[in-house]
């Protein structure tokens, strides 16, 4: 059965076309085409025809279980089979993080045979984005720490710095450090931390810049922290915008890779969705948009947490709207939302799924509140019976919500032409988007918007704290920005343990924290943490090299 090779057999089995042959078919000039190696490049954007404004097709999911939904898997898979129909598509991913690949979630390339290649490369170090987006970050971090140990100029007070450093990887021992010890010659001692790379306010400003100018504009914005007069200070007040741009001119640009069935695929950015905003870059985006008239992509976790980013977040700041949303969902998240532990999916229970759907409700639910139809593609596992496929599909059948069957990860982009053919006709209907709230709404109104609507609470609490950051982001004028809400991506509350759709629960916001740059707000709720560690048997445990350099045990 060919099903049974890892992820990674069979991607490197893939006869991989050059690179620029898959530029050429996508009608991507020669001249914005910047090649890494045979198989990977860099598309200049400003170099590239301005005459299309493709349409975009979001995938989201169900509220992730350790059963896993396949949210990548049936992004690809769903562009391989609206190529098969003959349309003119591109699919626009986010890059892996190395602290997920070591640790436990495993990488973000797609499976079986619907996945973007050259995999290992694209889950290891790619072209070297993450590492400038890190080496911009902590290069903010080391000009801070002089101009506090040069005489401090600004009159920065230590203990209001709120820049962190990152690194790209788990490592919970870093999330609080002291640094500067050791005497007068090295720098002054203050408490400082490390967050993961993808948690970076940076990294969520490569994901939302519209433009290099923009970029520059945005990083210029950023609020590192206050002075002993507790005044914001800012990147611009330091002077170094422009050394952090140049850090970042390359990274800025997308990534041209292709999935196993030669579909065009750009893979950047990666900002966390339960941190952060969870998308992959405005730039892939819209470089996707003017080469193809279809655009798939796809947003972190659940609805609740990707998807209203997507919209609330980087749809507005982008300047568009999805013209399709698919939810994707599996039997087996659904029999775990209804109760089954993770060791009985693989039998038959229809009462479970049957109890597991109100998540599934919750999420279309959710969609709609922005004015859409979504259509629902039903990710099949070999463990499924036939009588639990049929009870979920006449479920929908009795809701009026579309749904397909897909198995791309068996069968590549021919798994996908259900879904396909439902995507075209919704693409082919007027489309009505409305946004959830106003930025212009107060900051307390918007957050109770997400809390009621999207995640289905009675409604939000705010700590003595939050309250405290609310007046002062009001004081200072920045109160005219989304929300970015950080909840665990587990449940539809903020308790990770509730699972299936839980009712009559408030979600307290501990701390409303200013991101400028990335133009938003961030909401701390729960346990969130930015700098997420290894768990007992890491990933890593199953890694090596084979004699010829080819990766071992990627998945
Ligand atoms: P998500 O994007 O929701 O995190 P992925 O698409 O990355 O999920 O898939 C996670 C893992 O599950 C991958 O290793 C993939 O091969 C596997 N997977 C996805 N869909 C299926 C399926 N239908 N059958 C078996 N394994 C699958």
């Amino acid at each position: 059965l060919k099903t049974t090779l890892s992820d990674l057999e069979i991607a490197n089995k893939v006869a991989m076309k050059p690179i620029a042959e898959i530029a050429e078919a996508a009608n991507i000039p020669e001249e914005a085409l910047e090649q890494y190696g045979k198989y990977k490049a860099k598309i200049d954007h400003t170099k590239i025809p301005q005459n299309l404004e493709g349409k975009v097709v979001l995938v989201t999911a169900t509220s992730p279980t350790p059963a896993g939904e396949g949210k990548s898997t049936v992004t690809v898979g769903l562009s391989d089979a609206l190529r098969q129909l003959d349309q003119n598509v591109m699919v626009a991913l986010r890059e892996p993080s190395l602290g997920p690949v070591m640790g436990i979630k495993g990488g973000a390339t797609g499976g079986g045979y619907a996945q973007v290649v050259p995999m290992q490369d694209i889950n290891l170090h790619f072209t070297g984005d993450l590492h400038a987006i890190t080496t911009a970050n902590n290069a903010l971090s080391a000009l801070i720490d002089n101009h506090i140990h040069q005489g401090n100029e600004l009159g920065i007070d230590p203990r209001r710095i709120l820049w962190k450093r990152v690194l790209d990887m788990n490592d919970r021992s870093l999330r609080k450090v002291l640094i500067g010890l050791g005497g007068p010659t090295q720098g002054v001692p203050r408490e400082d931390g490390f967050d993961i790379t993808v948690a970076s306010e940076i990294m969520a400003i490569l994901c939302l810049a519209t433009s290099l100018e923009n970029l520059k504009e945005r990083l210029s914005r950023i609020v590192i922290g206050y002075t002993y007069e507790k005044k914001p200070v800012y990147v611009k007040d330091l002077g170094v915008e422009g050394a952090l741009t140049l850090l970042l001119k390359d990274a800025f640009k997308p990534n041209l890779v292709q999935t196993i069935e030669g579909t065009p695929a750009l893979i950047h950015g990666g900002p966390f969705a339960n941190i952060a905003h969870g998308c992959n870059s405005i730039m892939a985006t819209q470089t996707a948009r003017k080469l193809a008239d279809i655009v798939v992509t796809e947003a972190g976790f659940g609805a609740d947490l990707g998807a209203e980013k997507f919209m609330n977040i980087k749809a507005r700041q982008g300047g568009f709207a999805p013209d399709a949303v698919v939810v994707v969902t599996t039997i087996r998240a659904l029999k775990m939302h209804g109760g089954v532990a993770k060791n009985e999916l693989s039998s038959e229970n229809v009462a479970a799924l049957k109890n597991g759907i109100p998540n599934l409700e919750k999420h279309i639910d959710s969609i709609r509140q922005f004015g859409i139809e979504p259509i629902i593609a039903l990710n099949r596992f070999i463990s499924d019976t036939e009588n639990e496929l049929e009870a979920i599909i006449s479920w929908a059948h009795q809701n009026g919500i579309r749904i397909a069957r897909t198995n791309v990860w068996e069968e590549g982009g021919k798994g996908g032409l259900e879904l396909a053919n439902h995507v075209l006709e919704v693409l082919g209907q007027p489309k009505s988007f409305t946004h959830l709230y106003e930025t212009s709404d107060p900051v307390e109104k918007k957050i109770e918007a997400i809390v009621q609507r999207i995640y289905g609470g009675n409604g939000v609490q705010f700590t003595d704290k939050a309250k405290k950051q609310i007046y002062q982001i009001e004081q200072f004028g920045w109160d005219d920005l989304p929300i970015c809400m950080a909840k665990t991506q587990y449940s539809l509350s903020d308790n990770p343990n509730e699972l299936g759709r839980p009712e009559n629960f408030t979600v307290t916001v501990r701390e409303v924290i200013p991101k400028l740059g990335a133009g938003f707000l961030v909401c701390l709720t729960g346990e969130i943490m930015t700098m997420p560690g290894l768990p007992k048997k890491p990933a890593a445990l199953k890694m090596d090299v084979a004699e010829d350099g080819s990766a071992l045990g990627l998945f």
